[in-house]
């Protein structure tokens, strides 16, 4: 399959190779994309450019969301080197650790600050630069969690962050459809990455929701990759504003 041919993605969110994000990156490669990948930090410069720096003609830009100079630049990098985009996989969200476990009712200021500003203020900032390059159009892809939903012990303000990011997903859409731009989400099943160990019994979540979901057993990152493909494919050209659950269904059930 080549999908993605002539397409140019930006992918945020490639810790290491456990990093949703990287399984997106390696369902897109394999699709015929040319991608720029975005870290935070030095800390993970080197794992990104092992990784990506072996992808043909791929750009590995610094890209702190907090830092808006940053985000600035690594955009007017991405339009220089490539004049155009047509995808961003957006997995990246944050929130203190302390405010991870516990009481959601004891969430201070700024570790709720933090979290909606990282996880879901990000989106739209992105958003923002990206729409001029996407000439003709794009999809941009992030991803959720059903916490977002329902109440998920230990889940607490990266929750009500993922709800904002949900809202954030149908406003951006209805705002850039206009551009021919879609804007979606993926609400994820849980995943043993580097931020999923920062949740509290992320292990139990894990068997838990193993025995629970319909096809008992918990999802891959490259399940989520697939999708993330599809969405930013034109085979999903008439989808926008939505969140699709991948999560071996486990979000449909009851009792
Ligand atoms: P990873 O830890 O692999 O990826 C999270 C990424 O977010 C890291 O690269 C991290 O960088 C980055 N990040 C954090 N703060 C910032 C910042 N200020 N600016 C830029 N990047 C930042 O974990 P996942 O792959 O699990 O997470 C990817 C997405 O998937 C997240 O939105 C997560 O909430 C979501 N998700 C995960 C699930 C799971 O069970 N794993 C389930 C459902 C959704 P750094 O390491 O430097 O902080």
């Amino acid at each position: 399959m080549n999908l993605l041919e002539n397409k140019v993605g930006l992918v945020l969110g490639v810790a290491n190779k456990r990093s949703i994000a990287w399984a997106c990156a390696e369902a897109c490669h394999r699709n015929g994309a040319l991608q720029a990948f975005s870290y935070q930090g030095d800390r993970l410069k080197e794992n990104v450019e092992k990784l990506a720096g072996e992808l043909p003609e791929s750009l590995i830009v610094p890209m702190d969301v907090t830092n808006q100079a940053e985000v600035d630049a690594a955009f007017e990098a991405i339009g220089k080197k490539y004049g155009r985009l047509d995808y961003i996989i957006h997995s990246i969200a944050f929130a203190p650790r302390e405010a991870l476990e516990g009481d959601y009712v004891a969430t201070t200021r700024d570790a709720f600050r933090t979290a909606l500003e990282i996880s879901a203020f990000s989106l739209n900032q992105v958003a923002f630069a990206a729409a001029p390059l996407m000439k003709e159009g794009g999809s941009i892809v992030t991803m959720s969690y059903y916490g977002a939903e329902k109440v998920v012990r230990n889940y607490n303000v990266m929750g009500v962050a993922k709800a904002a990011l949900e809202a954030s997903v149908r406003y951006l859409a209805a705002d850039l459809g206009r551009q021919g731009i879609r804007v979606n989400a993926i609400s994820a099943g849980p995943i043993n990455t580097l931020s999923a160990r920062g949740v509290k019994n992320m292990g139990s979540m894990l068997s838990y929701v193993a025995e629970k979901a319909p096809l008992q057993r918990n999802v891959e990152a490259a399940e989520v990759g697939n999708t993330a493909l599809f969405l930013v494919s034109d085979l999903a050209s008439g989808i926008t504003g939505e969140t699709i659950y991948v999560d071996c269904g486990y979000n449909i059930m009851g009792l």
